[in-house]
């Protein structure tokens, strides 16, 4: 018999592609979001429209046994969506309903294991002030102070995960992403992430040209391309590790040094116009000790692999959106 899987948030960025390496691994996928995925067919067995802040949507799809639960769902976006405070009861409301009820029908149902995407976002505003050394590590959590409530919500539902760790005994995973990029996941409309809204930026102006950047590009940032993403995920379901710990890449650059460098994969030469925007945190890079400690394995491959293969299909999207209005 074939594993069984659940993906929620199966037509978002990171679950579209974890059902495809889950399928490619042999498992039986059911996949569940409001949504199909937006540029390709799913790979899932079985998809199922529903909203997973309805608890009736989880009797629904928990109508068998699943060894593993990969819980993605969530209502977020980059800093455009996230920082400027207008999405903030939406976003808290619905992703902590989600996350209550996905915990409450998991320990009901027996479920084997369940994955939990929490974010760098939950780490305290405090310890990111500097561009050149900032501090991520695990055990920094405390005292809190998210810089969105974005990061509250994370560390609310983590706590929340490890609650029921330990007192129903749900064998729970929980990672913590860091700006997770790569083909296939949203490039325009306000919701896109630096590396996606950069590539866009950089595609759609001919050479010589300007683009415009949020603030000062000194912010500092680590970006990790999704096929390591998924790689440390399974690793950590794998493993016997309960987590949270930090799945992201430790190659820090800054938003002028990501813009430059998508620049000369795309051969142009733009200038670079600084405008004010919502910003987030001055510096913010991965600290992969406890990954490489606990799973023998961390995210090493270069950031520029990555930029290639994204910037080369957001190219691609860019012609043909162009052609299509
Ligand atoms: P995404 O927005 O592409 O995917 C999330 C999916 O959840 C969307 O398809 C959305 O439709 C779905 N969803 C939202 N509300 C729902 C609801 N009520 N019912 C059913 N489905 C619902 O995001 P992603 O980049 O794939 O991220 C996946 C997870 O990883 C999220 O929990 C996110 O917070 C976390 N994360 C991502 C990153 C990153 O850089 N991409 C970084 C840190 C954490």
């Amino acid at each position: 018999m074939n594993k069984t899987t659940l993906v929620c948030g199966a037509g978002g960025f990171i679950g579209s592609h974890l059902v495809k390496k889950l399928k490619s691994e042999g498992f039986w996928v059911r996949g569940v979001d409001l949504k199909y995925p937006e540029f390709n067919q799913t790979a899932a067995d079985d998809f199922v429209i529903g909203d997973l802040r309805n608890p009736n949507v989880w009797e629904k799809i928990l109508d068998r046994h699943f060894d593993e639960v990969y819980q993605l769902a969530a209502d977020m976006g980059g800093a455009g969506f996230v920082f400027t405070g207008e999405h903030d009861a939406d976003i808290m409301h619905n992703s902590a309903l989600i996350n209550l009820n996905a915990l409450h029908h998991c320990t009901k149902k027996g479920i084997g294991k369940i994955f939990y995407s929490s974010s760098a976002c939950m780490y305290p505003a405090y310890n990111q002030e500097s561009t050149t050394s900032p501090k991520l590590s695990e055990d920094s959590a405390y005292p809190a102070a998210p810089d969105s409530e974005y990061g509250w919500e994370k560390l609310f539902s983590e706590r929340m995960y490890l609650s029921f760790h330990r007192n129903y005994g749900l064998n729970v995973r929980i990672a913590r992403f860091h700006n997770i990029f790569g083909p296939e996941g949203t490039w325009k409309g306000g919701r896109e992430k630096a590396p996606a809204a950069l590539c866009r930026k950089v595609a759609e102006t001919p050479n010589g040209g300007e683009i415009e950047i949020w603030g000062d590009g000194e912010q500092t940032r680590s970006f990790l391309f999704i096929d390591e993403c998924l790689e440390g995920m399974r690793r950590l379901m794998d493993s016997d590790f309960t987590g949270p710990v930090n799945i992201g890449s430790e190659e820090m650059v800054s938003i002028n040094q990501l813009a430059k460098m998508i620049m000369e994969i795309a051969g142009k030469n733009l200038t670079i116009k600084y405008i004010p925007g919502p910003l987030g945190v001055r510096g913010r890079n991965s600290d992969n000790r406890l990954i490489q400690e606990k799973l023998g394995w961390a995210p090493s491959r270069p950031l520029r692999e990555g930029l290639e293969k994204t910037y080369k299909w957001i190219e691609q999207e860019v012609i043909s959106f162009k052609k299509n209005l």
